[in-house]
């Protein structure tokens, strides 16, 4: 996705912006509410983050006149001040969702993916003799449903949404972690190899030091 982080603390961008291209998003990172005016002006945004408290006013109000003027991009705020009414005038506003500061870093993954998986027209693959309907949440091998836990299904979601391409390791934490998961060192192979046990070997290709891909060997239909 492309997505604007506006947000006027360095650190905190940084280190998010780093963590969100490792998810091979691209994004562009402005401080003031100005320069996310004039971002917004050139670009069409898939998502914009958006800190509440800026050095040239109140994200709440930006975000008012945006969509006002026509914005349609989702939008996630990204706050210190966790009062009832300032989500609540956020949600007002436009906002999609609401991530409250300090967050965990697979929490913002979890949280863009799962607004980019929204904003996505969801299909059906067919990847060989394996049919991944993404928007009934259903695996079929040869024509049989397979049954999936809720973490077996994060997790090939994840690669569904990408066939043939690499899905980062930390992407697919992300997806674990929307569900609850302990991020222990070994815990995504654990998932990757029953999902190989229930729909062949050749379904996931490890991607060494890097990730996994849906599809190796097939064509992505
Ligand atoms: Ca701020």
């Amino acid at each position: 996705m492309r997505i604007l982080l506006v947000e006027d603390d360095p650190d905190l961008s940084d280190v998010a912006a780093t963590h969100l291209r490792d998810q091979s998003h691209a994004v562009d990172v402005v401080g003031t509410l100005k320069m996310a005016s004039a971002a917004v002006a050139g670009v069409t945004y898939d998502l914009i983050l958006l800190d509440l408290g800026l050095p040239d006013g109140d994200g709440v109000d930006w975000l008012g006149r945006q969509r006002r003027a026509g914005q349609q991009a989702p939008v996630l705020i990204l706050t210190a001040r966790d009062q009832i009414s300032q989500r609540i005038r956020g949600l007002d506003a436009g906002a999609d969702d609401y991530l409250t500061k300090p967050y965990d870093l697979h929490e913002l993954g979890a949280r863009v993916r799962a607004i980019g998986r929204r904003h996505t027209a969801s299909s059906a693959l067919q990847l060989g003799a394996v049919r991944i309907d993404l928007s009934a949440h259903r695996v079929l091998l040869e024509q049989r449903e397979v049954r999936l836990t809720s973490r077996e299904w994060a997790v090939l979601e994840a690669l569904a949404l990408r066939p043939g391409h690499l899905v980062t390791r930390a992407r697919l934490e992300d997806a674990l972690f929307e569900f609850g998961a302990e991020l222990e060192s070994n815990v995504l192979e654990v998932y990757i190899s029953q999902l190989r046990r229930k729909l062949g070997r050749q379904m996931i290709e490890t991607v060494r030091g890097l990730g996994y891909r849906l599809g190796f060997g097939q064509e992505a239909g």
